[in-house]
């Protein structure tokens, strides 16, 4: 596994590369966590015993799921994790926007029971559904004859998403693959394509506190969302993902560098969606569980009584 991948520094245990924070150099980690998982009750694949099967195998001793805008497979997950030996971290992914740029905001340790940040996602779980019809509606437009029960019946979910109808577009015989399903409808600006509404980042950020959370900015390699970091951090923002998937050895690098700019708590995360993107990317990122126990530091100091 390459260095980028791992989640570790790229250099772990050894000299700091040049311009590279030198506090962050410590030897190898033995405890990895994966701070991005998907299952069913989003736009994954697996069922949430699933991803817990294949992070055992993996040797993870931390999971966290971040399905989109749901906490509801977290008491499952919390009960395979529990089974497993494996320590669990309720979260979820929220789709936000600031200044017109959209970027993703994992939630975790949250109070999944808690009643306006339930009310909250409930509100965007109706955006995705309607958002669902109107993307249907859109194909139909084009006489392309997807059934939106279809769709549904597909995602059986409350936060559905576009990859569902991609894949009813291809388990219907209308497209021949899920790119070709993005490619041709899905992809901003192609004719199925539907804006979502999206929750305030600043209002995210506050949500996220009040329900008992740590709000942490998603793959930020991924939404071209720099120039608005300092204005999330002002707002409270804890932490960013400077380890994902999709992100380059120096793109994590430039994340790490943010990161300590700001003193902002450092994540990663697979954002496994299982099978639904080829092969299943959990095991890809392994974070060391030293951030894990940044996060609950932290944590432990916002819920402190002030005194
Ligand atoms: P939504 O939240 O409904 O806008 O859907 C976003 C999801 O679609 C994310 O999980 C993306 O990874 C996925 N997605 C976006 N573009 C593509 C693509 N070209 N092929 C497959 N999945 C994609
Ligand atoms: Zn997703
Ligand atoms: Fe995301
Ligand atoms: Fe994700």
């Amino acid at each position: 596994m390459s260095a980028e991948a791992s989640g570790q520094r790229p250099v772990a245990g050894g000299p700091p590369a040049a311009g590279l924070p030198a506090s962050d150099f410590r030897p190898p980690a033995s405890r990895y966590a994966d701070l991005h998982l998907h299952t069913h009750f989003s736009d994954g694949t697996f069922s949430p015993e699933e991803v817990v099967q294949r992070a055992r195998r993996a040797g993870f001793s931390a999971l966290a799921l971040t399905d989109h805008d749901t906490v509801e497979g977290c008491e499952r997950m919390a009960t395979a994790c529990a089974a497993a030996g494996i320590e669990f971290i309720t979260g979820t992914e929220l789709t936000a926007e600031l200044a017109d740029i959209e970027l993703h905001l994992l939630a975790y340790f949250i109070d999944p029971h808690h009643p306006r940040f339930l009310r909250e996602i409930e509100r965007f779980q109706g955006v995705r559904q309607n958002r669902i019809r109107e993307m249907v509606a859109r194909l139909n437009g084009i006489n392309v004859p997807l059934a939106v029960q279809d769709v549904f019946a597909l995602a059986n979910c409350r936060s559905p998403g576009r990859p569902h109808v991609a894949r009813a577009l291809v388990q219907a015989g209308l497209c021949g693959s899920l790119d070709e399903a993005f490619e041709r409808y899905l992809k901003k600006n192609r004719p199925a394509w539907v804006p979502k509404a999206k929750m305030s980042a600043l209002e995210a950020i506050q949500l996220v506190h009040e329900a008992g959370g740590l709000a942490v900015m998603a793959h930020p390699g991924l939404n071209k969302s720099d120039d608005v970091i300092p204005e999330l951090v002002a707002a409270g923002m804890d932490g960013i993902e400077c380890f994902h998937t999709k992100h380059s050895t120096s793109t994590s690098e430039r994340y790490l560098m943010i990161a300590d700019q700001h003193k902002l708590l450092v994540t990663g995360g697979s954002d496994c969606h299982g099978k639904s993107k080829g092969k299943p990317l959990i095991g890809t990122i392994k974070l060391p569980y030293t951030h894990v126990d940044k996060l609950k530091q932290r944590l432990a100091r916002q819920l402190a009584p002030a005194k």
